[in-house]
């Protein structure tokens, strides 16, 4: 090593699921298959480009806004960020500072490991239990910090708002962050709770349920306080991080709120049948509340089926470590691509057998 590298700060940086360029089925990084609402594609059509010679609004106003009146809180409890993993990784920064560990599962977001990694804050994994839920007791002591998406990556389970509360409640002298990214597909969030408890900040995201992850938009809600240490943060580092195409297509997102509904009600409709027929392949799927579903075979070599499937075109998610080296996530795409899929698993299982 030169003497130099002795300072540099290293990273082992999160790994995203592959980007083919070439037309794949592609099941394996949560996107989703349907079109942003229409107002967005108008919007973009219809853009101001002289617009691009100045900065944006480095408040975000607008998007801001739109969120707030969304979400029925004040603008003041809104920050808006590149994809939810730069608002995340400003949470990190912003809250973890304690020389105590945060408190993470050992099976989620791989993400987590990196900033905390990255960053020099102690964690420590809680292991999920033998079904990969989340239990809640592990929460219950000294910590700087707790952090868990909700539904849980990847296992796709939702835990009731009565429990993530019990949490939140165990937790009072720390930050305590739910990231969720797919809530919209799941039950109640979270960010009916950031009144009742300062101490709460709830992270979503415009990539999954609002098919906009190549626009990069995501916020968190929290107090007004929590809020603007992260704009504090924020604004020591870039002022400008969101450009004005995002902002004006993410306003436009919001407000057609019919579109949302439809989208995450198709998804969620094609998720239940998606399960029934893997199922009937003698796949075991996790019950999920996301748009993707989390399966093994008790016959199939994970890695040998996800070689299998991509060789044949078909994109889905392996990690291939610990407990979930037999576990393959699926994302859900339209019914016809499912319909690929399962084509494909019924001679895969007439090769195997
Ligand atoms: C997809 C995802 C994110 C990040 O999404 P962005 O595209 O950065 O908004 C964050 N957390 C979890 C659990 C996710 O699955």
């Amino acid at each position: 090593m030169r003497a130099y590298e002795k300072n540099i700060r290293k990273a082992e940086p999160y790994v995203p699921g592959e980007q083919p360029q070439n037309k794949v089925i592609k099941l394996n990084t949560n996107e989703n298959p349907y079109p942003p609402a229409p107002g967005v594609e108008k919007a973009l059509k219809e853009m101001d480009t002289d617009r691009f010679r100045l900065y944006p609004d480095p408040t975000c106003g607008p998007l801001v806004e739109a969120l707030a009146d969304f979400y029925h809180v004040k603008p003041e409890q809104v920050f808006v960020g590149v994809g939810s993993d730069d608002v995340l990784a400003m949470c990190f920064l912003t809250f973890f500072n304690s020389e105590k560990p945060i408190l993470f599962p050992d099976i989620t977001y791989s993400f987590y490991k990196v900033w905390a990694e990255l960053y020099r804050i102690p964690y420590e994994c809680q292991k999920l239990d033998a079904d990969f839920r989340i239990v809640k007791e592990d929460y219950d002591k000294e910590n700087g910090g707790v952090i868990f998406p909700n539904p849980n990556a990847p296992t796709g389970i939702y835990e009731e708002l009565d429990m993530v509360e019990d949490i939140i409640r165990a937790n009072q002298d720390v930050v305590v962050i739910i990231d969720e990214a797919y809530i919209d597909f799941a039950g109640c969030s979270a960010i009916e709770l950031v009144d009742k408890y300062d101490n709460l900040i709830v992270v979503q995201t415009f990539s999954k349920a609002r098919s906009m992850a190549g626009m990069r938009i995501g916020y968190a809600i929290g107090s007004p306080a929590l809020i603007k240490y992260l704009q504090d943060a924020k604004y020591s580092f870039n002022s400008y991080t969101m450009n004005q195409a995002a902002l004006v297509c993410g306003v436009e997102s919001v407000k057609d709120q019919a579109y949302f509904e439809e989208g995450i009600r198709k998804i969620i409709h094609t998720r239940e049948w998606a399960k029934e027929e893997l199922e009937k392949l003698g796949f075991c799927c996790l019950d999920s509340d996301a748009n993707f579903i989390f399966v093994t075979h008790p016959r199939y070599d994970a890695k040998r089926l996800f070689e299998a499937l991509k060789e044949n075109g078909i994109y889905v998610r392996y990690w291939g470590s610990g407990r979930i080296k037999q576990y393959l996530r699926i994302t859900i795409g339209t019914r016809e691509e499912m319909e690929e899929l399962f084509k494909f698993l019924k001679k895969y299982k007439g090769d195997c057998l």
